[in-house]
């Protein structure tokens, strides 16, 4: 293998001869390692932090992320390596910090700072610990060269092998001079570091190496080679160099090669690589093989365009076989399937994913895949957030953005959660919410069956989409998700979250919902009604239709309605859940009943959909709604003829302000929710946003295409709302 370095002072790239003299400088890192990357490890260091001359943080973490790269330069605390892993280092290389105890060389039997390296090795785990160990002439030498330590370096290489997974040996009187390696003592500390178990500890070579001959001799040695100065001054190439590294011997000059899809790791294909073949992957950037058939070179995809681009390059722990990590563009298999391996001949469709273009870990269309951060893995780290409305602590506003109720929720909930608060809190809630559904299920009409209780339907939703929409790679072969481009921005939140394949459909320029948009073939679809943030109500005639259609291709749909108590009566779904198992209407407390400080929310539907949710409520916590807030939900669902009264003054209220707005400048869409989507004709949705809040008024504003130039305004109490008018009319 073949370990690419890059030396970091003031911000660049440079090369010093003998750790001192500046030979070469570059400042385009990012795209070195980038290019290093295809070839092999990155040894990264931080030639200022290791000299305690300040740090270039900042560019290390952005360089980091980009290869297989080990990082080092001023690594004194285990912390410290910590910190480098957690940028995305895969190896942290320590230095005098291996030898120093008190200050002092050779405390301790040969030196070593044990109790660092144990530690360390704890911390990170032995296999990333890569202790550099430079000497001249065979006494090892720290704080860039210029402290002798007086510990010889045999010795101490073998007390150091059994907390290190890696020795990086640079023989000082090479560095940087070019003037070949001494291979002797290499074999030597071959010998030293050899394990008595496994795993081994590799060895790499840093430092004078600067011919092809050379770095034959070391792989012979079986040690890896790091370059830096034979490599910036075109003395070796990387792909040179890379190609000498492999055990040609064993595999007779024809080494295999597995091919893998970098985006979503599938084993595409294999082929065999002579040298020819390796050199020219690299020069051409894409896969080239040698044809067994034709005993001729062969770029795949050279007459057909369909290449398989180069990632990278990497040999197999004996160096007799090869993994290229490639982006293919196009199914590679001469069948037309996207990899030889494929059970179905089909070619793989593109892949639907509710993240930006780019962004999205399987996408194949987007370019620029990050690779997962720190220790998470690639679908959190992937993860775009809901970002609710901000509840802000700086000054008491008047709070039009999260929907909330002006009102009070009516004193009999107050006294059930003061009942509530008693020393039965010990016990665990009831996990059915066996009286709170038989309410609810009175009200509404249905059995306690068709009743499930969330902790805010938020939650309910985020089960639905689990429990309902199918995830994974076999349903990303196949159909979406439906929901509408502008809606509830939780939707494409959930169905990442659970890797559900999704396509959002475009609202008329009108901003309502077209029924026959939705009649096509789909995976399940949700939308609000009315929907949010337009607070358009869609005629429950289209609703019907589309759960109609929705149940003849055996689909589930799931109507959102968050905000039906403030639109026209009759609008619900509710009374078509008796005629269609696939229908589930989702209703939350939140809202209309005055209770987002208590999280419940509730699904309607058939027994089977019922079933479904508490599936996946009890493979994730079978209590999400606890006592005091089961207890509140009961008094507030009994509580019909209050919450009528409310959602009438809001109505009222709703309509007085749309009728004061229309005539000072803004365009107001008819609302049924308890918020208006408004736009002004001169000001911007920024500017207006900004204008309310320098006044005490938070309204939300969404910085998405289409709607930017919108703000939701919720309706507040009238006082609240004549201060808004007050404010919005000038
Ligand atoms: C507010 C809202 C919800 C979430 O309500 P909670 O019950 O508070 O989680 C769900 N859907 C829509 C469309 C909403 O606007």
């Amino acid at each position: 293998m073949v370990v690419a370095s890059i030396d970091i002072q003031g911000g660049k790239v440079v090369q010093l001869k003998q750790g001192a003299d500046l030979v070469l400088q570059r400042d385009d890192v990012e795209a070195l390692a980038r290019e290093f990357d295809k070839y092999g490890e990155i040894a990264v260091i931080d030639l200022d932090a290791a000299m305690g001359k300040g740090d270039n943080a900042a560019l290390i973490r952005t360089v980091l992320p980009l290869g297989e790269c080990r990082a080092g330069g001023g690594v004194r605390t285990v912390d410290d390596a910590a910190r480098l892993i957690d940028w995305g280092a895969k190896k942290v290389i320590v230095g005098s910090t291996a030898f120093r105890v008190d200050g002092k060389f050779g405390a301790n039997g040969f030196g070593t700072n044990l109790a660092f390296l144990e530690a360390l090795a704890r911390r990170i785990g032995r296999e990333r610990v890569v202790v550099a160990v430079d000497a001249r002439e065979g006494e090892i030498v720290v704080d860039g060269w210029k402290t002798r330590t007086g510990l010889p370096l045999i010795e101490t290489a073998r007390a150091v092998a059994p907390l290190a997974g890696e020795l990086l040996f640079t023989s000082v009187e090479n560095e940087g001079m070019m003037s070949g390696t001494d291979i002797e003592a290499l074999r030597a500390l071959k010998e030293a570091v050899k394990q008595e178990r496994d795993p081994t500890t590799l060895l790499t070579v840093a430092g004078g190496v600067s011919t092809i001959e050379e770095i034959r001799m070391v792989a012979e040695a079986g040690a890896d080679v790091q370059l830096g100065m034979a490599l910036y001054t075109g003395k070796v190439s990387l792909g040179e160099a890379f190609g000498e590294s492999l055990n040609w011997k064993k595999c007779g000059g024809m080494i295999p090669v597995i091919i893998q899809e970098a985006r979503d790791g599938q084993v595409l294909m294999t082929g065999y690589a002579d040298r020819e073949a390796v050199r020219e992957t690299f020069v051409r950037g894409n896969v080239c093989l040698h044809s067994r058939t034709r005993d001729v070179l062969w770029m795949k995809g050279a007459n057909s365009g369909q290449t398989l681009r180069l990632r990278r390059l990497r040999a197999d722990c004996d160096r007799d076989a090869l993994l290229a990590v490639v982006e293919a563009s196009a199914g590679v298999c001469h069948t037309g399937a996207w990899s030889c391996f494929a059970t179905d001949q089909g070619l793989r469709k593109e892949i639907a994913c509710s993240l930006p273009k780019g962004d999205c870990p399987r996408s194949f269309s987007g370019d620029s895949w990050k690779p997962p951060r720190g220790y998470l893995n690639i679908r959190a780290a992937s993860l775009t957030p809901y970002v609710p409305g901000e509840q802000p602590r700086d000054r008491a506003y008047i709070k039009l953005n999260t929907n909330e109720n002006p009102y009070p929720p009516p004193p009999s909930v107050i006294e059930a959660v003061r009942n509530a608060a008693s020393e039965t809190l010990r016990l665990y809630p009831d996990p059915a919410c066996t009286e709170l559904r038989g309410a609810i299920a009175a009200r509404y009409g249905v059995e306690p069956e068709n009743v499930f209780v969330g902790n805010g339907s938020d939650e309910v939703l985020a089960f639905a989409f689990a429990a309902f929409f199918e995830s994974g790679r076999a349903a990303h072969e196949g159909l979406p998700v439906l929901f509408p481009d502008v809606s509830y921005s939780f939707y494409p939140v959930y169905a990442a979250l659970w890797d559900v394949p999704c396509e959002t459909v475009p609202l008329r320029d009108d901003w309502t919902l077209d029924a026959t948009d939705y009649l096509r073939e789909n995976a399940g679809l949700i939308f609000p009604n009315p929907n949010a943030p337009t607070g358009l109500a869609l005629a429950k005639i289209a609703v019907a239709r589309i759960v109609e259609h929705q149940h003849r291709i055996g689909k589930t749909a799931i109507i959102d309605e968050a905000y039906i108590d403030f639109a026209a009566p009759g609008l619900s779904a509710v009374d078509l859940v008796k005629a269609y198992p696939n229908l589930l209407v989702v209703r939350t407390l939140s809202k209309s009943a005055s209770l987002a400080g208590l999280r419940v929310g509730f699904a309607l539907g058939d027994k089977a959909l019922i079933d479904g949710l508490c599936r996946v409520r009890d493979s994730f916590n079978s209590y999400p709604v606890d006592r005091i807030a089961q207890a509140a939900a009961l008094a507030a669902v009994r509580e019909t003829a209050y919450y009528d009264g409310l959602a009438r003054r809001i109505i009222q209220t709703r309509e007085r302000v749309c009728a004061a707005l229309a005539p000072n400048g803004w365009t107001v869409l008819p609302s049924s929710a308890n918020f208006i989507f408004i736009k002004h004709k001169t000001r911007s949705g920024k500017e207006a946003f900004q204008r309310l809040r320098e006044n005490g008024i938070l309204v939300r504003h969404f910085d998405r295409p289409r709607i930017a130039d919108y703000l939701r305004v919720t309706i507040g109490s009238d006082e609240e709302m004549d201060r808004f008018l007050e404010v919005a009319r000038t």
